[in-house]
């Protein structure tokens, strides 16, 4: 990883950093700004921010940072068709300490992002997951549980006779167990998030590019310089390869052929149901099976079994599996849902780990200043604050300082350490 010094070794920008500007280099560049190149940008600049009033390390030119995102729209990102969960409830250390950084964050959200003093408002429902267990299921469901109270996560386990109890709309005969997230869990305006990050990180002297990365220029094991659509040549210091379900494609044009990533179709089915479900939390049925309130509606979905689960960029909706798999489910399970009827639904990509689904983060070993933030599997909205700090602590002090996620480097696969997360929903 290139370090501070050498970072800042690049010769100096000669305009200010703002979205049209045509800058002769950058020292940190950024593929794709979704909410994981935007949380990046964002702690980078916080930082320097910090460091430039003189609390944190500062001296030195402020860093020029940029980010290339190929849609200013966000129409077919990731994070804008996310379901917006936020969950401490997974089976990795690393997952369930993002989470918490994640629940702290959102709730200073209003002070760390606002800007000329509007806060933003990220709709945050904290109404918790329930995940719910058969008799096979409870001993992960226990092991996990341990964990995360270890590490400090707000979770009970309830037998089914409480489960019904909180909520009798609720089909318990089955379950030998759930477990509630009782703080810090529920969902938020996933596209509210993604600007939020992104406003603060343009006030504090981003520039966002509205363009394509079509290719990499590499030299002694450093990317040199990334070439747009727009024909533009941009030396770099450092790029950031937040692509989400594309970072393979990035990865290819700094010639990384290995990175286990893979785009991923899921379907989330809006539903609209006559009876209101009282308290309802983000229910995770043992198939697998999701559901969520939005609204006066309901969000729901499932991933497909694996030999259905194929490598593909496109967005068509595919109805047949809300009808084989999704509702089916869902009517045993709450019999309200027997009647629902189908509303606006849409199709989203998981940029999928293939090999232990969990994130790959920091310089791969090939190339160092060429850094991974990849592989959310389904859980990158909600890892985004944590992860953003994290990749920003690497670039400044060559080190994670807040929170150790070196067990998600790349030298994992190699070295033999997979992390395999059990509750990937
Ligand atoms: C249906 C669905 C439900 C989900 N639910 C949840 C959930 O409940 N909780 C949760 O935590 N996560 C959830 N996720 C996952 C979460 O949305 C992602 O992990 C997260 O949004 C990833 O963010 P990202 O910035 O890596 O990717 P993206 O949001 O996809 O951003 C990557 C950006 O890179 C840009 N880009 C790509 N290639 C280039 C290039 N060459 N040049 C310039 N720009 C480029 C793209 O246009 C894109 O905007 C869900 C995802 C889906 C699809």
């Amino acid at each position: 990883m290139a370090d501070r010094r050498g970072i800042r070794n690049l010769p100096h920008m000669t305009s200010s950093a703002f979205d049209s500007v045509r800058c002769p280099s950058w020292d940190v560049l950024v593929v794709g700004g979704g909410v994981i190149g935007s949380a990046v940008a964002y702690f980078l600049a916080a930082a320097e921010a910090q460091g430039a009033r003189g609390e944190a390390g500062g001296g030195g030119r402020a860093l020029r940072i940029a980010v290339v995102e190929r849609d200013p729209t966000y129409a077919s990102s990731s994070t804008a068709l996310s379901v917006g969960g936020i969950r401490q409830q997974f089976s990795t250390r690393e997952n369930i300490l993002l989470s918490r950084f994640t629940a702290e964050f959102i709730r200073r959200a209003p002070e760390l992002l606002s800007v000329d003093g509007e806060e933003p408002e990220l709709g945050f429902v904290e109404a918790g997951y329930l995940f719910l267990a058969t008799e096979s299921g409870l001993p992960v469901l226990r092991r996990n549980h341990s964990l995360q109270r270890e590490l400090g996560a707000d979770v009970a386990i309830l037998s089914p006779e409480e489960v019904q109890a909180r909520f009798p709309w609720m089909e318990v005969g089955d379950l030998a167990a759930a477990s509630l997230g009782l703080r810090g869990e529920g969902w938020l305006d996933p596209y509210s998030l993604l600007q939020a990050l992104k406003g603060k990180a343009r006030a504090l002297g981003v520039a966002y590019l509205s363009d394509e990365v079509v290719g990499m220029r590499t030299r002694n094991h450093r990317v040199e310089a990334v070439t747009l659509a727009s024909g533009d040549t941009l030396p770099v210091g450092l790029v950031v390869n937040a692509a989400g379900p594309r970072a393979p494609e990035v990865a290819r044009m700094a010639g990384i052929r290995d990175l286990p990533v893979r785009p991923r179709k899921r379907i989330v089915y809006r539903i609209h149901c006559r009876e209101a479900l009282p308290g309802c939390p983000l229910v995770v049925d043992p198939s697998g099976v999701y559901f969520r309130p939005e609204g006066q509606d309901f969000l729901c979905g499932a991933s497909p079994p694996p030999h259905r689960d194929r490598d593909t960029l496109d967005l068509e909706m595919e109805y047949e599996h809300f009808h084989e798999v999704v509702w089916p489910v869902l009517a045993d399970r709450v019999p309200a849902f027997e009647a629902v009827k189908l509303g606006h639904s849409w199709a989203g990509h998981y940029a999928i780990n293939t090999v232990d689904q969990n994130a790959i983060l920091g310089p791969h070993p090939e190339l160092p200043n060429f850094c991974l933030a990849n592989g959310f599997s389904g859980h990158g909205l909600q890892h985004a604050p944590g992860v953003g700090m994290a990749i920003a602590e690497l670039i400044l002090y060559g080190e994670y300082r807040t929170l150790d996620l070196a067990r998600f480097s790349f030298e994992r696969f190699a070295n033999g350490e997979l992390i395999r997360e059990e509750n990937v929903v």
